[in-house]
């Protein structure tokens, strides 16, 4: 019911020629198939030659890894929602924990941007973890929560449904060191029954909960196989065409 989504996040790599490169690697790699959906995140100067690389008939959607709340106006170095989506943009990546901390992000802001964004005809991708000390103090659930609380706090249900929201440890975001399939469900757990308690069930039912965290081709299947792991949040691995196909494929398999 819910389809499995699989996103790479290709952060501060890739020029737009690469961009295009690597996106013709990747679909020679993988024909398209409906059993599971695909988002390449480039960085906002690759988003045009992405979007050429990937043709008219795209099965592979685009994603930016942040966006403005505003739609235009005196914010210098910022990019807006209708830039975004004029670029060909259908998801972006929200709160991310590099976003939260290098660059001081908290959850209101994270709010006002999903708010924007809902808006704007893109669907959020929310990212939300805990550190390592929060983790070792026993605090997982409880900071996954108030990043949940602040981001999506009065949002109806129409707008859950366009809503995705990956679980990514920042212990575990290219570490090396990803969670442990049984850590991810717990937190994924935690995550829908948050989502019945502020909405309802069906709501819960429909969101897609992703894994992000040091995801391979190695590791990709254990968490995929998981009933209530809707996808991964890729990073390093996005980045080689053969590790990201790889996961894609696992997905198909996976939630065939
Ligand atoms: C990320 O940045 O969202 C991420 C999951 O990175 P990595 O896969 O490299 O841990």
């Amino acid at each position: 019911m819910r389809t499995p989504l699989i996103v790479g996040n290709w952060k501060m790599n890739k020029t737009a020629s690469e961009a295009a490169a690597f996106i013709r690697d990747l679909l020679e790699r993988l024909p398209a198939a409906p059993s599971a959906e695909v988002v390449l995140a480039p960085p906002f100067t690759a988003l045009e030659s992405a979007s050429r690389a990937l043709g008219p008939d795209a099965w592979i959607s685009l994603g930016a890894q942040n966006l403005h709340w505003e739609q235009q106006g005196a914010f210098t170095g910022e990019v807006s929602a209708p830039m975004l989506r004029e670029l060909g943009c259908r998801y972006v990546i929200l709160g991310h924990s590099e976003r939260r901390l290098l660059f001081g992000e908290r959850d209101e802001v994270i709010q006002k941007k999903i708010r924007t964004a809902l808006t704007e005809g893109l669907a959020p991708i929310l990212c939300v973890g805990e550190s390592l000390a929060e983790r070792e103090a026993g605090h997982t659930e409880s900071v996954v929560t108030t990043q949940l609380n602040g981001s999506l706090a009065g949002l109806t249900q129409q707008d859950l449904a366009t809503v995705t929201i990956a679980y990514e440890p920042v212990w575990a975001i290219g570490t090396g060191r990803a969670a442990t399939t049984e850590q991810a469900v717990t937190v994924h757990r935690s995550i829908r029954l948050f989502v019945e308690t502020g909405w309802n069930h069906e709501t819960a039912a429909a969101i897609r909960i992703l894994y992000g965290g040091s995801v391979t081709p190695q590791n990709a299947e254990s968490f995929l196989a998981s009933e209530t792991i809707d996808g991964a949040l890729v990073g390093g691995a996005c980045l080689n065409p053969d590790s990201f196909a790889t996961i894609v494929r696992i997905a198909r398999t996976q939630k065939a």
